[in-house]
């Protein structure tokens, strides 16, 4: 007989369960350092300058309407989407090496991304044909259940070492050189998610050269593009690099954190080839969009008609490349006054890694035991990993944020 009596309660999501609990907590102040979203210096969501140009450009346009988009999305946004990751004079985009499809942000690029490596890659040298993804450790959580539910497997790359808060590099080639032939190795494009670690390019050029030699297959994973360094270059260093190498690759691409669009769902699946194939970009083409339609039919509109917007016009365009430093300018000030004030606190321990971390998080290093005494004694809330998201101090609450943190490692 049909029976759902077996379904059990899973626990609230970390980051979203967080929130909720933070929203419901009566106490002033309080300060949310949980989830990755940017907030302006008086702790309000912030919609971009260029946003809000385009939106109103936007509306304006007599051939605004909210017709479907096709199966792979708008293109004027897709192709336009290649070229901020991969460079305006990027080779592989000349020579027609990248396929570009539109996602639901970069949740669901790695969707859609798992969806299509469980089914056509097979360079895999593992015994069951399944191929794994090897994903950093720690990464971010939702990592392991986007490519589980996908039907791949999963695997960790030492990352993050806790005794010298320096990335385990050693540890990060050894995994690469031990996994089987044709293995899949997720990467950060920057701002690492949650240690705020990236690689210096001296270490990029390793781990990718380390990639190459063993034949595994790379996915960036790339949310934070712009927002790291100020710079879209810059924060796409690694990911040109690989193409550069010839690695065979595929980027997902969210513009949730660097417009500022979170709600909206704006990003993009773009895969690089090494060939140069008509016939093969049409074919992997024709079983993306299969995917696509099954899935969600098209993607949504308005998000990609206001990014598209931004980057296909020069105005918009280089107030976006300002708003970025704006934000990204705004943490990284964010980040010294926090050290500082724990300094000046005589707080126990050395805080340099707050301002050697990069992106939109820290990892404090504050234990399981120091988050949850300041969520309940102080109302700071941050995920029990002791991941901050910085983005949520300001100049009205740092100091307080920084005398919750004095009182619990005390
Ligand atoms: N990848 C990483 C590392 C992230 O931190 C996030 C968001 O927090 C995402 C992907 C996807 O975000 P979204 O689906 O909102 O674009």
């Amino acid at each position: 007989a049909f029976s759902l009596e077996h379904i059990s309660l899973l626990p609230a999501d970390p980051l979203f369960g967080l929130n909720a609990r933070y929203n419901a907590d009566k106490r002033s102040p309080k300060v949310s350092l949980g989830i990755g979203a940017y907030r302006d210096s008086n702790g309000k969501p912030w919609i971009l300058p260029s946003v809000k140009k385009a939106e109103e450009l936007l509306v304006k346009d007599p051939s605004y309407n909210h017709e479907y988009l096709p199966i792979s999305g708008l293109a004027e946004f897709t192709q336009a989407a290649a070229k901020v990751i991969l460079g305006n004079d990027s080779i592989a985009i000349k020579e027609k090496r990248v396929l570009s499809i539109q996602s639901l942000s970069g949740t669901g690029a790695l969707h859609f991304a798992g969806i299509f490596l469980k089914k056509f890659y097979k360079n895999t040298k593992e015994t069951d044909g399944i191929p794994t993804v090897y994903v950093s450790s720690p990464t971010w959580g939702n990592h392991f259940q986007i490519f589980q539910s996908a039907g791949l497997k999963t695997a960790t790359y030492p990352y993050w070492n806790n005794d010298t808060k320096k990335i385990d590099l050693k540890g990060f080639i050894n995994t690469i050189n031990d996994a089987p032939k044709g293995s899949i190795f997720l990467l950060h494009a920057c701002a690492h998610n949650p240690t705020g670690l990236d690689p210096t390019h001296e270490q990029w050029l390793q781990i990718l050269e380390a990639i190459k030699v063993n034949g595994h297959f790379s996915l960036f994973d790339s949310a934070y593009q712009g927002f790291t360094s100020g710079s879209l270059e810059e924060d796409a260093w690694a990911v040109r690099k690989a193409v550069e190498l010839k690695l065979p690759l595929l980027i997902c691409q969210s513009f949730a954190k660097n417009c500022g669009m979170y709600g909206e769902r704006v990003g993009c699946v773009h895969i690089v080839l090494t060939e140069i194939s008509e016939d093969l970009n049409a074919a992997i083409l024709s079983q993306l969009n299969r995917i696509i339609r099954s899935e969600i039919s098209n993607p949504p509109a308005y998000g990609a008609k206001v990014v598209s917007k931004i980057l296909n016009n020069p105005e918009l365009r280089s107030q976006w490349e300002q708003d970025l430093k704006t934000m990204s300018t705004r943490i990284i000030k964010m980040r010294y006054a926090l050290r500082d004030e724990l300094v000046a606190l005589k707080t126990p321990g050395n805080w340099d890694h707050i301002v050697n971390q990069q992106g939109m998080f820290s990892f404090t290093a504050l234990s399981a035991e120091e988050v949850k005494r300041l969520e309940e004694k102080h109302a700071v809330y941050l995920v029990g990993t002791g991941r901050a998201s910085i983005a949520g101090l300001n100049e009205h609450n740092v100091k307080f944020v920084a005398e919750a943190i004095h009182e619990v490692v005390c």
